[in-house]
Parts: C-alpha cells; structure tokens; sequence
C-alpha cells in the first residue's frame, strides 16, 4: 500500500504538506504555511501564541493533528501524553514561507532534508527573524526549569537549544522502501529542488515551485527530462498559472529596467523580493551598466554572507552598496557621537553589527549627498527610510514585486502610493515576472511526463488542468490517494 495524503496546498497556493506512506515508511514533503487559511484568523497584530504551543495552530487546522509529529517541549506543555517519533523524514523542496513554516513544530529528531542552499535561507531565517517561529535549524527549548545555580529551587532554563537533524541531499536517499532524487529547479530564490519518489508501487514526481524563465531555466528542462524518462506513475504538480499565458523572462525585465534607469537622473529606488536573488542579480547588472551602486539591506547582506560558500551562483557583498538602517538612538552616519556610542544602537542584533564596518556599508547621508550613484532597495516597512534619504526631483520608483492579491495586499499597497506621492516618485514603473511556470508550461510538462495519475497543487484552479488531462484527480485537504 502506497498513499499520499495532503494536509495542504490544494486549491490553493501555497501551505504544501503532502505525506506519502509506504508499508515501512512515511514521509513528508514540505510542511508549509497556507497564507490563505492564517489570513482566515490572524494578522499582524493577532498572532498565534506559543504559550499554547501548537495549540493555537490546531485550533484553526493550520497543521493537522498527528502524533508523533510535534516537538515534545510543546506537547508536554500542552499536557499531552509523551509520543514515540511515528515520521521517517521531511523533504523541503524550496524555503519559501509557503514550503517551510511550519517545520518550526516538528519534532527535532525528524530528519530534515534539504539543497544547502535551502538550509542556509532557512538559517538567515532563523538568526534575523522577528515572527519567534522560526526554529528550523536549532530547536530553542521552551517551557523548561532548571536547578538554580545559588539557592534553592528552580528557575526557568533560558537559551537552551537542540540542533535539529537537518541534513543536505548530496545523493539519492533511501529511506527503507523508498528512493528518493532531488534535482534543481529554477525558481524565484536559490536552492530550489523538485523531487523523484520510487515507491514500491511506482515512482511519484513532485515539482515543487518552478518556472522555466529565470537564469538557472536549464536546470527545470533537465529535471523534466529525467522525470519524463522515469515514466511517473503520479505527478504532483504546482498549478500557480495555470490560468495564465507567458511570462516576461530575467533577461527581458532587466532590460525594461535599464531603460528606466538609464533616464532618470536622481535615484532610483527599486522593491523586489527579499529573497530573490535572480532578481537582485537583475538590478545588479543594471547598476554596473549604468555606473550605479545596488544598495541592499542587512538581512540580505547576511543572507549573501551565509550563501557565499554555496555554489548558487549569488551576488557577491562586495558588488553591492549595504544599507545600514538607522535604530534605537538613530545615530549611524552622525560624527557627533563617539563610536562605541553609535555602536549600541544595534547590540540587540548582532547578526547585524559586523555590517556596520563593512567596506560596502552605507547610511542614509551617503544616498543623500550622491542619489545619482544608487538604486535603492525599498520595500515596504522600509518606506520610512525615504525620510531620511529625501530623494531628489527627477527620481524614480520601479515596483517588481506581484500585484496585490489579497485585501491586505491591497490595503498596504494604497499606503505605499501615498509614500510616493508624499517623494515624488509616483507614478511608478511595475516590472516584475512570476517564480511560476506558465500555463502552455504546466500542460507541456503534463504531456511530457504522462502520469497515471496528475494531482495538481499549489493552485486555486486545480479542475483547469482536467481541460487538458483527463487522468487529472482534484483532491481536498486532508484527503488520501492511495497509488
Ligand atoms: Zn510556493
Ligand atoms: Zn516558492
């Protein structure tokens, strides 16, 4: 008996958590948050609590109930009965939110597989976050109490941690009667992988994210190949547009950009993806050809530091301009203070000190004085560094980031104008291209690969592919497809 059941990421995008079971195993792919169904209930300021451990997530089904699954400091807290690990592993396909979440819940002896690209975002993560869910590498105890040291009784146990088991796919994996192949895909962040499943019964594809029109497209055509060649018995697939026609390609919107740049005299102040660095290498090139710097933020900066022993192919900290924003006091860029002074205003973050001496490191007043060097990364809790920098007349703002999608989205998005009404750099110019394949892509992979059986995921229309493929199966959450 082989069985896939999916516990999120049907008919709807995103929130992935498909486990396959075999007679001796069972496996999870990606364990990720649906942004749709949290929306449901929360918002930035209404945030689960961890007080309640997983409870607060159980209560609205954002993770299914399964034992053996979560980590022991949270169940224990919860007053539920100590449980055997009942999981063989978890693939991560990519570390977009959508994918990997919630593996901040997972039990800390569940092997976690992933590209080391993959783990290194997920580290940057983990150090630079805020959101107190983002124990993907190191697992902090919670709930814990400890002997005091001088005195009696006991004290709550702060700082300690537990590495969790994640280990980087070199090779294939077997894991009892399963063999498992990652292979790279080309997506909208690095390290991406989709997925080769031989299973007693048959051999499973699963594409996670992919698209064929960022710089790395090759590695989606060899991945389809190797797929096609395996004839797949079931393919899961991502369905995101489905619904859509082409895509503009990297190429095709870096020059867009250019043109943009190369008109305008005062800055430039761009919004990408934080993550994306095919589009950070976009913008980059566009800086060296019109001889200005691409400044970028410190959680990027860091992310780039942890990536740079990776061979991803990422923008080098070298080639970039570092924004160092200003905090607590707001002293960086003042010569007033001593520096030891100015120093303090980031000891809560020192992941972030060692930017401020970096040969590429930037403040406001260096943007200030010269906006004709710079295109400036700004997205939207950003927007008030636009106060400080103060950007000239004949200075643009180029959005490449989606469309809103949502109310929120929208919401936020009528704010941002206003900021740019407010400096002069509305109206905007949108460039932007999506991490997804087109729709004429997903049927061509369809037809390429012939499943048995074709389950799309990561689509708000999933019966679009049934038009194309008869043996397409719609499937619910929570629902098993035995193979
Ligand atoms: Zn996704
Ligand atoms: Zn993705």
């Amino acid at each position: 008996m082989t069985a896939l059941t999916f516990y999120g990421g049907v008919e709807e995008i995103g929130g992935n958590k498909i486990l396959l079971q075999t007679k001796n195993s069972k496996i999870f792919f990606d364990f990720g948050m649906s942004f749709k169904r949290a929306g449901l209930y929360f918002s930035e300021f209404l945030q689960p609590r961890k007080l309640n451990g997983i409870g607060d997530f159980l209560e609205f089904g954002l993770i299914p109930d399964l034992s053996g699954l979560y980590r022991t400091d949270y169940l224990k807290h919860m007053g539920r009965k100590e449980e055997e690990r009942k999981y063989d592993a978890v693939f991560l396909t990519h570390a977009h939110a959508d994918h990997i979440s919630y593996v901040h819940h997972l039990r800390e002896d569940i092997p976690i597989y992933s590209s080391e690209a993959t783990e290194k975002i997920m580290q940057a993560l983990e150090d630079t976050g805020s959101s107190g869910f983002t124990d993907f590498i190191h697992l902090k105890v919670n709930f814990k109490l400890e002997e005091r040291k001088k005195g009696e009784g006991l004290k709550r146990m702060r700082g300690y941690k537990v590495k969790r088991d994640f280990r980087i796919i070199k090779q294939e994996i077997k894991i009892d009667d399963i063999k498992v192949t990652a292979l790279p895909v080309d997506h909208s962040l690095p390290g991406a992988l989709g997925y080769i499943i031989e299973t007693p019964d048959g051999p499973i594809v699963y594409t996670g994210d992919l698209r064929f029109h960022g710089y790395q497209r090759e590695l989606t055509e060899r991945f389809i190949e190797k797929a096609s060649r395996i004839k797949p018995k079931v393919l899961i697939i991502e369905g995101t547009r489905i619904g859509e026609k082409g895509a503009l390609s990297e190429e095709k919107l870096g020059e867009r950009v250019y043109e943009v740049v190369k008109r305008t005299k005062g800055l430039v102040v761009v919004n990408f993806p934080m993550r994306d660095l095919d589009r950070m290498k976009s913008f980059l090139k566009v800086a060296q050809r019109t001889g200005r710097r691409l400044v970028i933020n410190t959680k990027q900066a860091y992310l780039l530091k942890l990536l740079s022993g990776v061979n991803c192919d990422c923008p080098s900290l070298e080639d970039v301009g570092i924004y160092i924003q200003r905090k607590t006091w707001g002293l960086i860029g003042r010569d007033d203070f001593p520096e030891d002074i100015i120093r303090q205003d980031y000891s809560r973050y020192p992941w972030e000190l060692e930017f401020i001496d970096h040969s590429s490191a930037l403040t406001y007043r260096d943007i200030r004085n010269n906006p004709e060097h710079f295109i400036f990364r700004c997205d939207f809790f950003e927007l008030k560094e636009l106060i400080d920098i103060r950007p000239p007349r004949q200075s643009c703002y180029v959005r490449s980031v989606t469309e809103p999608f949502d109310e929120e989205m929208e919401i936020e998005k009528k704010k941002a104008d206003n900021w740019l009404k407010h400096f002069g750099l509305y109206p905007y110019e949108q460039i932007h291209c999506s991490g997804h394949a087109s729709g004429e892509e997903l049927v061509k992979i369809a037809r390429e690969l012939h499943p048995q059986i074709l389950i799309p995921v990561h689509t708000e229309h999933p019966h679009l592919f049934k038009k194309f493929y008869k043996n397409t199966r719609i499937v619910k959450e929570g629902e098993t497809v035995f193979i």
